[in-house]
């Protein structure tokens, strides 16, 4: 009797950390004659733009307490770094810090951590069953049932489904500069003069990272940062966990309500504020499904800026290094918008508006960073997204932020082709708390196990 023949495989596109842990999970919960290709369009698998990074002064914001990969084994990543401490180099060994608010490691030690992780699933025993595809996805083209997977290297292959771990997307770049600077691609900075500043647009973690590495690149010129209100992210501190707070219907009502009730628990616990929100944690995504689309409106325009300030918090050696370029006065940090920017060969005026002056004012630097963060689905050029939009394959979700998916992370659109599923920061709208390891971690392996499901029950049908 002749072997079933193999399933057709489920793409995973992007191996950051979601797609590099979506696949991982994918192959311990789908039938042995199920392949999985994971896609990544840059040079190193399993690392992203976040663990990416080569500057050891670049810090993860949690503690290496929070960061295991594995949600059933909580320590995993402090156990991994407690191997590996006493064997690292010494540029390598500074990327571990233990403070008073606990153990926080560089995002290039994570890197390493996550791609041990994935070089073992691919070395380990059994059949291969992962395939690891260095291409940047370009489209998925339905077919009866499935998908045509193609690459801008010209492959093309046939995929059961896919899921779309494609990351935080590029923001807009608006408004336009010559002079602006890729902070992950350092050599786009070019050489800097020492005399003129440097402008960082973006005043959160990223902005930090952007300040680190142009010190440790031997800039000790001035540095502006600006951002709408130039909130800076609050360090981590000694917390204690507290239990989540007893909402009810009535505080649940509106924005206002549930601030209140918020700034109302932080003062009765006589806690710090941060371990209030920490313990908000297990229900934020509940919370944000909560409340009205016109709440959820008010808080992204009101109310975000200082939700991220406290709940991203910056690890103290990070703080640390921000806070002395503050008291030297080589870095300000400013609140205003920009206006306009006005290229000239060798530097850009810049005329912003601070917050809160009637009157303009022009600031001449060599260089735009953007530490922006995020862009929008809604505005996205990625040329996979943009061509499943235009298909109706999938559809940007709540406020744009991110695409439209079910619960069982299922992304809504036309059924054409196979299944789309979809993980980590695109899924920002529909779930709010889906953009950190903690999160993720959990997301991946109820993915992975809804697949499974849905795929027996197809199979069974
Ligand atoms: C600078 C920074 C620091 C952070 N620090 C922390 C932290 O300390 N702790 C924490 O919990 N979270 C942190 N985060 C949050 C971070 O978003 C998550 O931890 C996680 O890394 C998200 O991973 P991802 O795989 O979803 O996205 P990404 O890391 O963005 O990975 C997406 C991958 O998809 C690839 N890709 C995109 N499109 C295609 C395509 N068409 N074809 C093939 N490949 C494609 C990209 O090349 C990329 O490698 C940080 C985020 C950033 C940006």
């Amino acid at each position: 009797m002749s072997a079933r023949p193999s399933a057709l495989p489920i793409a995973v596109i992007g191996a950051g950390f979601s797609g590099t842990m979506a696949a991982i999970r994918l192959l311990d919960s789908l039938p042995h004659d199920r392949p999985v290709l994971l896609c990544e369009r840059s040079a190193s698998f399993g690392r992203g733009l976040a663990y990416g990074t080569g500057d050891m002064g670049h810090f993860l914001n949690l503690r290496a307490s929070n960061m295991s990969a594995f949600p059933d084994r909580p320590r995993h990543f402090e156990q991994w770094l407690a191997r590996n401490a006493l064997d690292l180099p010494p540029e390598m060994a500074s990327g571990i810090r233990v403070t008073p608010a606990g153990t926080f490691a560089s995002r290039a030690l994570y890197g390493r951590y996550l791609s041990e992780i994935l070089t073992e699933t691919v070395t380990g025993s059994g059949p291969p069953r992962l395939q690891l595809v260095n291409d940047a996805v370009t489209d998925l083209a339905p077919g009866p049932g499935s998908f045509s997977l193609r690459t801008e290297g010209g492959l093309r292959l046939p995929v059961a489904g896919a899921v779309l771990a494609m990351g935080n997307l590029a923001g807009t770049g608006e408004p336009h500069s010559s002079h602006r600077a890729d902070l992950w691609s350092p050599e786009t900075i070019g050489r800097l003069q020492p005399e003129l500043p440097v402008l960082i647009v973006g005043t959160g973690l990223t902005m930090i990272d952007a300040v680190v590495s142009l010190r440790r690149r031997g800039f000790a010129g001035p540095v502006v940062a600006l951002s709408r209100r130039g909130l800076l992210p609050s360090p981590h501190t000694p917390t204690e966990a507290l239990p989540m707070p007893n909402l009810s219907a009535a505080d649940l009502r509106s924005l206002s309500a549930l601030t209140r009730r918020i700034r109302a628990a932080t003062r009765a616990s006589g806690e710090d504020w941060r371990s209030v929100i920490d313990s908000l944690r297990p229900i934020t995504d509940y919370i944000w499904r909560s409340l009205t689309v016109a709440e959820r409106g008010r808080f992204l325009r009101h109310l975000r800026p200082f939700w991220d300030v406290h709940r991203h918090r910056s690890a103290p050696p990070a703080a640390a290094a921000i806070a002395e370029d503050i008291a030297a006065g080589t870095l300000s940090v400013r609140a205003g918008r920009i206006l306009s920017i006005k290229d000239e060969p060798s530097r850009a005026v810049v005329t912003l508006r601070p917050r809160g002056a009637s009157e303009p004012e022009r600031l001449t630097v060599q260089c735009i960073l953007d530490a922006t963060g995020i862009g929008r689905v809604s505005e996205t050029s990625d040329p996979l997204l943009r061509r499943l939009i235009d298909r109706g394959l999938v559809r940007p979700g709540p406020f744009g932020l991110g695409l439209d998916v079910d619960t069982d992370f299922r992304a809504r659109g036309q059924s054409l082709g196979g299944p789309l599923w979809t993980i980590g920061p695109l899924m920002r709208g529909a779930l709010w708390e889906c953009i950190a390891v903690p999160d993720i971690r959990n997301q991946a392996a109820d993915l992975a196990a809804g697949i499974a499901a849905e795929l027996a029950r197809a199979q069974a049908a």
